[in-house]
């Protein structure tokens, strides 16, 4: 599974869709609130069912595979990497998911309390169903024997205690991208991605365009600081619901309403002067050109 957007075999309609539309998709702390929320209603669960709506939203084996290696399965944990939720499965088996563009989860005991584009739904031994929901049709699902298939390709957590300044220093060294292509890239640093790095930049005040290496020490403390501020206060508003994320209960996150200039075009910023949209290495970036530099 690839986490480079331009993996997301774009069809003809959708490429139609994103010109005339912008994607937000869920990051760090979207798929970490899908974690904490779920994590109850599966933890020691058994899964007795599985239906896949699909067929394509199955990776790696054929959906018949994918039910009659997952049927039976009981969940110990639940663990998120990068935009990754995995759960891990009694023998020892991995089951990953990527919401990509507009996947959510929905925990509800039957459909009707689910909107409609369901695309594949497990029965658990506690009465209980979650709902992939995912309008576009990017979300993945598929079995790995060892976690390390996912973590292997992922950048450093930027949550862990591990992650420290001079571990991004050492990560933007020699990197000649702009700074907003560098945080999004999931091999440099994992779960951030284009709402997030547009406001952990706003927060770092640094123009989105200028070039990682082009960074002094005191500039990558400022962007260290906003990461370990800003995805905080994502999870803690329980996700950004911009456009097609819900948390399990079917609710809303509010980090929308806590942003300063992520999907805010034309909106003021505190500075006085006016939030802009450019486009940086084709992602649509929101950035006040008086406050970063
Ligand atoms: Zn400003």
């Amino acid at each position: 599974m690839q986490e480079n957007p331009a993996d997301l075999e774009i069809t003809a309609t959708s490429i139609n869709r994103i010109i005339l539309k912008e994607y937000v998709m869920p990051e760090l702390p979207e798929v970490e609130t899908i974690k904490n929320e779920l994590l109850p209603h599966v933890k020691g669960r058994r899964i007795i069912d599985v239906d896949i709506r699909r067929d394509s939203t199955v990776r790696g084996m054929t959906p018949e595979e994918f039910k009659r290696c997952l049927i039976g399965r009981r969940v110990e944990d639940l663990e998120r990497h990068g935009k990754y939720l995995v759960f891990d499965l009694d023998n020892g088996g991995h089951l990953a998911m990527h919401m990509k563009l507009s996947g959510s989860l929905w925990v509800k005991k039957s459909e009707d309390e689910v909107p409609n584009y369901i695309k594949a739904v497990l029965a658990l031994d506690n009465g209980e169903k979650i709902f992939l929901r995912d309008p576009r049709a990017f979300a993945r699902i598929w079995l790995v024997n060892d976690v390390c298939e996912i973590t292997d390709k992922l950048g450093p957590e930027p949550l862990a205690k591990e992650f420290t300044a001079d571990v991004l220093a050492e990560r933007l060294k020699g990197k000649g991208a702009p700074i907003k292509s560098v945080l999004i890239d999931q091999v440099v640093i994992a779960g951030i991605g284009n709402m997030y790095a547009d406001e952990i930049l706003y927060a770092a005040k640094i123009d989105p365009r200028r070039a990682a290496v082009s960074l002094n020490r005191e500039e990558i403390e400022r962007i260290y600081q906003a990461i370990k501020t800003i995805l905080p206060q994502g999870i803690a508003s329980k996700g950004a619901s911009v456009q097609d994320y819900f948390r399990p209960s079917g609710e809303e996150g509010s980090q929308q309403f806590n942003f300063k200039v992520a999907h805010r075009k034309k909106a003021t910023c505190a500075c006085g002067g006016p939030i802009e949209r450019i486009v940086v290495r084709g992602r649509g970036t929101y950035y006040c050109p008086n406050c970063q530099k």
